[in-house]
Parts: C-alpha cells; sequence; structure tokens
C-alpha cells in the first residue's frame, strides 16, 4: 500500500488513467494537473491546477510518457491548461521526490540534474519494452491486414533487428503462418533466430534477402531500409518501420517507387490504450512502493 505518499500526476494521455486508478486503489493521496476535462472522478484524486500544486509535498511527479517538450511543455489532451515543468518547481519537492517519465529529453534530464531530483525512465526498462511489444505487435498485425490484399499466412516476412520488439514481431508472424526471415548483426541473435526455427541473415546481407518479400517490418533505429535496398523489393512489398521517429527507412525513396512505406509510432497507445496504461501502472506501483519501503525503512 502507498498510504501516506503524495504524489502529483503531471498531464498525458489515456495510459494516464490506469496510472492513477491504480495509485489511488494503493491509497496514495493524488493531485491531477491536466484533467479538468476528464468526465471521471477517482476518490482519493484531486483536479488542481498547476500554479496551485505544493511542490514541496510532493514524494514523486509523474510525466506522461513523452516527459517534456524541450520547452518544458507537459502533453495533457484532457485539458486546455498549457502546464510547464520548471527547474524552480522541481527544486521544491523534496530531495527524495521521485520524478518518473516514459522517456526524456535535454530540458528534462537537465532541470532533473540541476535540481538533483532522481528521473526514472520507464521505456528505458527491459521489462516495460518486453510488456509493450505485445500491444506493439498487435498494432503491427492489423497493419499488415489493413494495408495488404494478401494473407499473413504464407507470405514472406523480412523482420529486422532482434530487440525486444523484433522477436516478438518474428514470432508472432511466424506463429500466423508467414515465412519469417530475420536480419541482425551479432553472431548471438543469428543464433537465436536460428534456434527460433526462421531464418537468420547478416544485416550486410540486407539486399540478397529482400528480392521476394512481401512485408519487411523494421525495428532498427537506424537508416538500413535504404534506397539502394528498397530499389531491389518487389513492388507489391509493404514496408512496416516501428522504429522510433524518423524511423530507418527512405520514405522518400519508397514513395518515388510506389512502396507502400508507414512509420507506426506509439502502436501501443493507439492500439491497446488500457493495457499501454496498465503496463506503466504496474511498473510504476512497482517502483513507488520499493522507494516508499526503502524510505520508511519498513
Ligand atoms: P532494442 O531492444 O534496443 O532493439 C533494437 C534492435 O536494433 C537490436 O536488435 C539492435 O541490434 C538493432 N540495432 C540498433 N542499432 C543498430 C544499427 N546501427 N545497425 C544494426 N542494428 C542495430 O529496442 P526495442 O525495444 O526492440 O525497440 C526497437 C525500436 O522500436 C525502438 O526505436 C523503439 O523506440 C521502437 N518502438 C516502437 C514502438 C511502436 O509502437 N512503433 C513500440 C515500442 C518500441 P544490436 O543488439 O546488434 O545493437
Amino acid at each position: 500500500m502507498l498510504t501516506g505518499m503524495q504524489i502529483a500526476v503531471l498531464g498525458g494521455d489515456a495510459r494516464q488513467l490506469e496510472i492513477i486508478r491504480k495509485l489511488t486503489e494503493l491509497d496514495a493521496k493524488l493531485s491531477l494537473i491536466g484533467f479538468e476535462q476528464l468526465d471521471h472522478a477517482f476518490t482519493g484524486a484531486a483536479k488542481e491546477k498547476m500554479d496551485e500544486l505544493d511542490f514541496a509535498a510532493q514524494d514523486a511527479l509523474i510525466l506522461p510518457v513523452p516527459g517534456t517538450s524541450i520547452e518544458g511543455q507537459v502533453e495533457t489532451i484532457f485539458s486546455s491548461e498549457k502546464v510547464i515543468l520548471t527547474k524552480e518547481m522541481v527544486e521544491k519537492t523534496p530531495s527524495h521526490c521521485m520524478i518518473y517519465s516514459g522517456i526524456s529529453n535535454a530540458y528534462l534530464t537537465g532541470i532533473a540534474e540541476q535540481a538533483k531530483r532522481q528521473l526514472v525512465l520507464l521505456f528505458e526498462r527491459d521489462d516495460v519494452a518486453i510488456y509493450n511489444s505485445i500491444p506493439t505487435v498487435e498494432g503491427t498485425i492489423m497493419m499488415a491486414i489493413q494495408h495488404t490484399d494478401f494473407t499473413i499466412h504464407g507470405s514472406n516476412v523480412a523482420v529486422l533487428g532482434l530487440g525486444r520488439v523484433g522477436v516478438s514481431v518474428a514470432r508472432s508472424f511466424h506463429a500466423l503462418g508467414s515465412k519469417v526471415r530475420v536480419g541482425a548483426r551479432k553472431s548471438e541473435h543469428l543464433a537465436r533466430i536460428a534456434e527460433m526455427a526462421l531464418t537468420p541473415f547478416h544485416l550486410d546481407n540486407l539486399g540478397s534477402m529482400v528480392g521476394d518479400i512481401d512485408i519487411c517490418i523494421n525495428t532498427i533505429p537506424h537508416p538500413v531500409v535504404t534506397a539502394s535496398i528498397i530499389s531491389k523489393m518487389p513492388s507489391h512489398t509493404l514496408i512496416i518501420d516501428l522504429a522510433s521517429k524518423p524511423g530507418g527507412t527512405d520514405f522518400r525513396y519508397a514513395e518515388k517507387r510506389g512502396i507502400k512505406a508507414l512509420l507506426a509510432p506509439g502502436l501501443p497507445g493507439i492500439v491497446a490504450p488500457k493495457t499501454a496504461g496498465q503496463i506503466l501502472a504496474n511498473v510504476l506501483a512497482q517502483l513507488i512502493g520499493d522507494e516508499y519501503t526503502e524510505r520508511k525503512g519498513i
């Protein structure tokens, strides 16, 4: 239980509602900033304005998945209030106050460092990335169905990268009956791909592996699907690029060649915001609970 904890939830989308639900269930006291247009009330959570928040009383600040903009602005889809988090605000918090965010940028990292507060990035955690790969795969399957006129079953699929998303994508398309080949650069990844009963290939040989592919799913945040690679693909190939913006595909060249290439960021929040929120809520509850126990010496 988080009885006695005071936590401020600063902005966010539908995923934040699952976090609010979970933390209030655990008896934390919440201040909700940027939620005044939300039609729902949570027992134990009070909607407040940013300039009314008592920063000195907060044990934790929870930011939305993107953190802040480079100007410090926090995304608030349930509010028209402009919420900006400043170094001065963070400095007012008690020294044990933790800041939780999905990702960070130079601004957010900078104000946390200057105020000497610990910034915890949930999306850097393996557990969050692996759980998130589940809705990411479902979104990828949805896109493959929507943008092709052939079945996934029996199609030739190339997956690029064998990280947390690549493993889940490759395994799921294989389970749906695709003939999956996976490109990686590490010998242990190539061995794992073979162990998964998929076809491994080194990324250096990508050009010779795309001549007959129906779907190319990129998970590598690096320019790998270059114009030269795209020029070797059949014209009906669908490229789904899951890597973080700007993706790893030469979209300009794909368009020029008439190959459909889609950058598909943020699929968990789009196809399964409730599950995506629950993933974050469960991990946050665990982290905040551990921190609380440690601080109280329980
Ligand atoms: P990850 O576990 O770090 O995997 C990244 C993969 O890319 C690894 O196999 C890595 O191989 C490879 N890689 C990285 N840089 C490379 C390079 N220069 N050349 C060749 N291979 C390279 O990351 P992840 O969790 O799977 O996420 C993959 C991407 O998807 C990230 O950009 C992430 O932000 C994004 N993502 C998108 C969604 C969505 O909804 N679209 C959802 C979740 C994640 P090595 O081990 O050899 O470095």
